[in-house]
């Protein structure tokens, strides 16, 4: 029999924005001994802002960011969202054949030609001829573009840390918990958000399985797990850790279903409060 009290606890979480979908989810999260998140719109608002376009091979700047805008104008990643911010005259009869390609970018044709946008991995996976240099842009995330295969240019994104990231990790760390961020990110983009984030461990440039790895042979051995992300590519590894946690609630539907802790908001101090009440009932029941 369940305990009435873990009601009780349940009843709490879902007044303050925190749907935990079950008794046994409550438990775990008071016994959590390592918490794991993803970088991009999780730790970080996901909003990027351009700080550079550099256009190669006879294309300008405006072309980079006309066909980086119509190749990412059916994706939901945080970076297609943040380049369509700063294009909006978008053609959609001039886009077929969309395809994303999870932990790599995007590809399409647009307006007959096939363009390519996404990470230095996608340009290799394709083999697209690309200048050596480019692949180690030693800062900020970047992107990408290709059009029938001519390596077009890159464009410059740097994001920011959410309002209660830092607070969120220095407080689960006094409450003894290992904590831990995964990325797809680039190793530069990855540092200097850890390193800003007292300086917690971090894995990056993961695929989405990459992070299925991590999370098996490095994490949940050494105690039951907590994962928070808020992403379609972060499912994988809701599924897969002892405690799911998805924020942004009710953005996805497909993370929604997976993730057995359900958080409304985009702030991560709720994971802390979450964790409080999860304790607090457990205390009760004991
Ligand atoms: P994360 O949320 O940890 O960054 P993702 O798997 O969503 O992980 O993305 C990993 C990397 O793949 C991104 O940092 C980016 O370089 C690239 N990427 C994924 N989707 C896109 C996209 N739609 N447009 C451009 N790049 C993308
Ligand atoms: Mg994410």
């Amino acid at each position: 029999a369940i305990p009435l009290t873990y009601f009780a606890g349940i009843g709490k979480s879902s007044k303050r924005g925190i749907l935990i979908k079950g008794a046994s989810y409550l438990d775990t999260l008071a016994n959590i001994k390592n918490i794991v998140f993803d970088k991009t719109g999780t730790l970080t608002h996901g909003s990027f802002e351009i700080t550079n376009i550099n256009s190669v091979n006879g294309f300008s700047k405006d072309d980079l960011l006309m066909y980086s805008a119509h190749a990412e104008a059916n994706s939901n990643h945080p970076i297609a969202r943040s380049i369509l911010k700063h294009f909006k005259k978008i053609d959609h009869s001039l886009i077929k054949n969309f395809h994303e390609l999870n932990g790599f970018g995007v590809t399409c044709s647009i307006n007959g030609k096939l363009v390519h946008v996404g990470n230095d991995k996608l340009l290799h996976r394709e083999n697209i001829p690309h200048p050596e240099t480019v692949c180690k842009l030693d800062e900020k995330s970047t992107v990408h573009v290709s059009v029938n295969r001519l390596y077009a240019g890159n464009i410059l994104l740097a994001d920011k840390l959410k309002e209660s990231s830092r607070k969120t990790v220095d407080l689960l760390k006094s409450k003894g918990l290992s904590v831990y961020m995964l990325t797809g990110d680039n190793e530069s983009a990855a540092r200097e958000i850890a390193e800003r984030l007292s300086n917690i461990d971090y894995y990056s440039e993961l695929l989405p399985e990459n992070k299925i790895d991590i999370l098996e042979k490095k994490i949940l051995k050494s105690g039951k797990t907590a994962f928070v992300g808020d992403g379609i590519n972060d499912t994988p590894a809701l599924a897969r850790a002892d405690v799911g946690i998805a924020m942004n609630g009710f953005g996805n539907d497909a993370v929604v279903e997976i993730a057995d802790v359900v958080i409304m908001g985009a702030e991560p101090i709720k994971i802390v409060e979450s964790i409080n009440i999860a304790r607090m009932t457990k205390k009760i029941v004991l």
